[in-house]
């Protein structure tokens, strides 16, 4: 086990958990088994449209909404039932800071749209007057509950994921998207063209068999980049060991708990917090403790974090799923044993979808960069400004170059695979972050097609003009989005 430290440079510290089976640092090898070769076939093409977005998480399904917004027609691929990715099936339903250190709401448009429609008891968080407040008890109560930093009150709510996924599935088909959940994207299709490959559509599994959809621009919004780099894009993997941000686990929930009961243990006991904490480890091995949720009632759990194991592995993704189940029944055993409030607690669910927080980063013509998050100043193609992971640093502009591939056409990249270095990945992976990023890659494929130019020759100015119409908060555009009139203040600590 290893201990992350917090530092300006990492939101979280936490115990980080070892895998234990490598042999010589590497996986155990599987047997050479030989080839198959698949025999030629014609695919029959399912649909033809102007936009294919691949994926349903945060990010895709931002940038399917923005795209039809922008009149294009849209498809959005999903392998699973629901929409919302990682922060609904993921039970990553802890959404990180949308607000930056002096309390302005920085993370705004397909964001924004969505806190403002969510129902009042799907939500629980600070209310609005709060955000940025330095107030030592404001900040001391919300450091317990996600939504304090660094002594200042964020905007950083913890959600109903089962409302997230409706909400998010009502929007998309609001707009007209053509929606296919239960269709595995397994190939992109790809032409060459002069500057090299064009992606122009995908070839999907799904009970029907195999199929094609064509398009003229391509979202990868996997999360993996599975298709940019089926594609031949170049991309990155590394890791900063250091962080959280390559572990993964399966998150769940346990019900029947009384979270402000835990809450007073935590913070009122702080000697008997660690005691426990250290007889968990040596009872439990890999031990974590609890987030709040949206409910008093539930308790959020978003590890143990695993280490070593990668995401693009049958095996390792097996080995992450089998790990963490036996967790969470070994978590019930000694929270309902030792822990205030766990008493009567129960499995509620673990999570449909594994908790991959990093696989491969897009090699794009622009990054997210480290050394850029002192400067503070919007880059010319700003398509979102993030907050910084503390105050030490101004507000980060994100640029339009992330997610655009040095070389692949008929493709952009949005979400946690966006082309960024590894300490900021530690945020571009946020859910606030891919809801941004997607975003952006929705308009500009719209846009793309509307040129009728590739994506990385859509016209900058009217990419952003178009983001700032959709309510997209940017520094380098004169149409600034008014405040929504956001319900937040009467949703405050709803259900808690
Ligand atoms: C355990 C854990 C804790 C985290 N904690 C936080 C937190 O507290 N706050 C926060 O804001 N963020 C947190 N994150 C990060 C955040 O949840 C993710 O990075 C974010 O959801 C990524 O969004 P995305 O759209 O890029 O990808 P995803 O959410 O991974 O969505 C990708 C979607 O694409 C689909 N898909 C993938 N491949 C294919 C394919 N080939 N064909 C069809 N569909 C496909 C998947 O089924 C999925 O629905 C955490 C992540 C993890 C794993």
């Amino acid at each position: 086990m290893r201990t992350t430290q917090r530092s300006d440079e990492r939101i979280l510290c936490s115990d980080v958990f070892e895998r234990e089976d490598l042999v010589d640092g590497k996986s155990p090898a599987r047997p050479d088994w030989g080839f198959w070769d698949e025999p030629g076939r014609r695919l029959p093409i399912y649909h033809r449209c102007d936009v294919l977005v691949v994926g349903g998480g945060p990010s895709g399904t931002a940038a399917a909404a923005a795209a039809a917004k922008e009149g294009a027609s849209v498809t959005l691929l999903e392998r699973y039932n629901h929409l919302g990715g990682l922060s609904t099936g993921g039970l990553v339903i802890w959404i990180d800071r949308m607000t930056d250190w002096q309390g302005q709401l920085v993370i705004r448009g397909f964001a924004e749209e969505l806190f403002d429609r969510l129902p009042a008891d799907a939500v629980a968080g600070p209310p609005h007057a709060d955000w940025g407040s330095q107030n030592p008890a404001k900040a001391a109560h919300w450091s317990q509950r996600t939504a304090a930093y660094h002594g200042i009150v964020t905007w950083s709510p913890t959600i109903d994921p089962e409302r997230l996924k409706l909400l998010s599935q009502e929007i998309v088909l609001e707009r007209g998207v053509k929606l296919v959940y239960h269709a595995w994207a397994a190939e992109p299709i790809v032409a060459q063209g002069p500057e090299g490959g064009v992606v122009k559509g995908v070839a999907f599994e799904s009970k029907e068999g195999r199929m094609a959809i064509l398009a003229t621009v391509v979202v990868d919004a996997t999360g993996d980049g599975d298709l940019f780099a089926r594609a031949g894009a170049a991309f990155d993997n590394d890791i900063e060991e250091a962080d959280i941000h390559h572990c993964m686990n399966t998150a769940w929930l346990f019900a029947g708990v009384d979270m402000d009961r835990w809450i007073a243990f935590k913070a009122g006991q702080p000697e008997a917090f660690a005691a426990f904490m250290a007889e968990g480890r040596a009872t439990c091995g890999l031990f974590e403790r609890p987030f709040v949720s949206w409910r008093n009632d539930v308790a959020l759990f978003m590890g143990p974090r695993q280490t070593g194991y990668s995401a693009l592995n049958v095996d390792d993704l097996t080995a992450v799923e089998v790990r963490s189940h036996r967790a969470m029944e070994r978590h019930l055993a000694h929270y309902r044993a030792h822990a205030p409030g766990f008493e009567n607690a129960y499995m509620m669910l673990s999570a449909p979808q594994i908790g991959v927080r990093h696989a491969r980063r897009l090699k794009g013509v622009d990054a997210v960069l480290r050394r850029r998050w002192p400067e503070g100043t919007a880059l010319p193609d700003e398509i979102g400004v993030t907050p910084a992971v503390s105050p030490k640093f101004p507000n980060i502009s994100i640029p339009y170059g992330a997610l655009v591939p040095e070389r692949l056409d008929g493709l952009l990249a949005c979400g946690r695979h966006i082309s960024c270095d590894t300490n900021s990945h530690g945020f571009m992976r946020e859910i606030p972050q891919c809801w941004i990023t997607g975003q952006a890659a929705g308009v500009a494929a719209a846009l793309a097609v509307a040129q009728g130019v590739p994506p990385r020759q859509v016209d900058i100015g009217r990419l952003q003009a178009a983001l700032a119409r959709q309510g997209v908060y940017l520094r380098c555009t004169q149409e600034l989005p008014q405040m929504s009139q956001s319900p937040q203040p009467a949703r405050a600590a709803a259900g808690r």
